[in-house]
């Protein structure tokens, strides 16, 4: 095998980042505190047209600290649609409380909307209403917020938006991480952008991020000796990686731009192959195209495509594997399952990393139509 690996969507810095990051580690301010620390909060906060942003190690921390705004306990319950990435239920389970999975709609593989508002319903009239309903933002594109709002806001229940896959993408004009309570993103190195690890907690309540950057800095009270009232984490994205982060951000808009035209090119490319479909793209909004991802007619076949594209080096993968059927929440209440299953057994994520050349779609399309 002589051609190099394809990955699904590796990191892409250029200049940018590398001069910023330098002039950070120039400046000394190696540390999880710093003027581009608060330079990038300030950016992303209004990039997406949020008060406040806290930047943090992870989406999954985010995540965690959004919960605890919401006010989720020992005990409570919080609905999570099943179609995501364990982080989303992992957060939940580390206060303790339980997710109830909910199924997606076809239409958007986001969660169902009906689904959220029947299960409210139900829990309301039994006085059982969960602490928080968490909405992911599927590979780049929005759930449908007016009816999971309307829901969440008829039962007084807090909605936190789980947008690590999602940031540029708008929902109704609207962008990603600005739903509900709190908003969050991920710098993973897969996605859109990337600090080289890293998240951050998106929202217009001021007290929401007061308590997140207080509980993320130790629980710290602000006197000059270590008072601390709670217990706290050390959650805080590090300066450094914050540099990255600027440079990412001024790069957003092209970046998109590139993943678009390879969501384009596939489309154009694959379209007349019978057997496969893309993942709709519901008309309420624009997604990112994080990722571009296609259902097979059969799991066998799909599973071929996979064998094929790893035999030239392309790194492709399966849809998430829903959380319903993952070992680990085997327990949990799921509603619903079918569509997410079928997503599982059928979807197939190609790569579409930024920095994806025109040499390297061709070779994912051939090795797709060879055969
Ligand atoms: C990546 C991701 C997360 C977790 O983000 P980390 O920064 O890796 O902790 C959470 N939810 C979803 C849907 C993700 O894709």
């Amino acid at each position: 095998m002589t051609d190099t690996r394809i990955f699904l969507s590796p990191p892409d810095v250029s200049e940018v980042e590398r001069k910023l990051l330098l002039e950070a580690f120039d400046s000394n301010w190696v540390a999880p505190v710093g003027p581009d620390l608060d330079a990038f909060e300030a950016q992303v906060a209004e990039l997406v047209g949020v008060r406040h942003a806290v930047a943090l190690a992870s989406g999954t921390a985010a995540l965690h600290l959004a919960l605890v705004a919401a006010g989720v306990r020992r005990g409570d319950t919080v609905l999570v649609p099943s179609f995501t990435f364990a982080a989303t239920a992992n957060a939940v389970m580390y206060l303790g409380a339980r997710p109830v999975f909910l199924d997606s709609t076809a239409a958007s593989w986001n969660v169902d909307p009906d689904l959220v508002a029947q299960e409210l319903r139900a829990r309301a009239s039994a006085g059982r209403l969960p602490r928080a309903v968490v909405a992911v933002d599927m590979y780049g594109q929005c759930a449908d917020y007016e009816p999971l709002l309307d829901a969440c806001d008829r039962y007084g229940v807090a909605l936190i938006e789980d947008a690590a896959e999602a940031l540029g993408a708008s929902y109704r004009g609207r962008a990603a991480g600005s739903f509900g309570l709190a908003g969050v993103l991920s710098f993973n190195g897969n996605k859109i952008i990337t600090t080289g690890g890293g998240g951050m907690l998106l929202t217009d309540d001021g007290r929401v991020a007061t308590q997140a950057r207080h509980l993320a800095t130790q629980a710290r009270e602000p006197v000059p000796h270590y008072e601390h009232r709670t217990v706290g984490y050390n959650y805080r994205l590090s300066n450094l990686l914050a540099a990255v982060g600027r440079g990412q951000v001024q790069r957003l808009s092209e970046m998109i731009a590139a993943r678009k035209e390879t969501a384009g090119f596939y489309r154009a490319a694959l379209g007349d192959l019978p057997g496969l479909t893309f993942m709709p793209i519901a008309d309420y909004g624009l997604p990112n195209w994080w990722l571009t991802c296609l259902l097979v007619d059969s799991q066998k076949t799909r599973d071929q495509l996979l064998a094929r594209l790893a035999r030239h080096n392309i790194e492709a993968r399966p849809a998430w594997k829903p959380m319903h059927l993952q070992p680990v929440f085997r327990d949990c209440v799921m509603r619903g399952g079918e569509v997410s299953a079928d997503l599982f057994r059928r979807g197939l994520c190609l790569p579409s990393g930024s920095a994806l050349t025109e040499h390297d779609r061709e070779r994912v399309v051939s090795a797709l139509r060879e055969g």
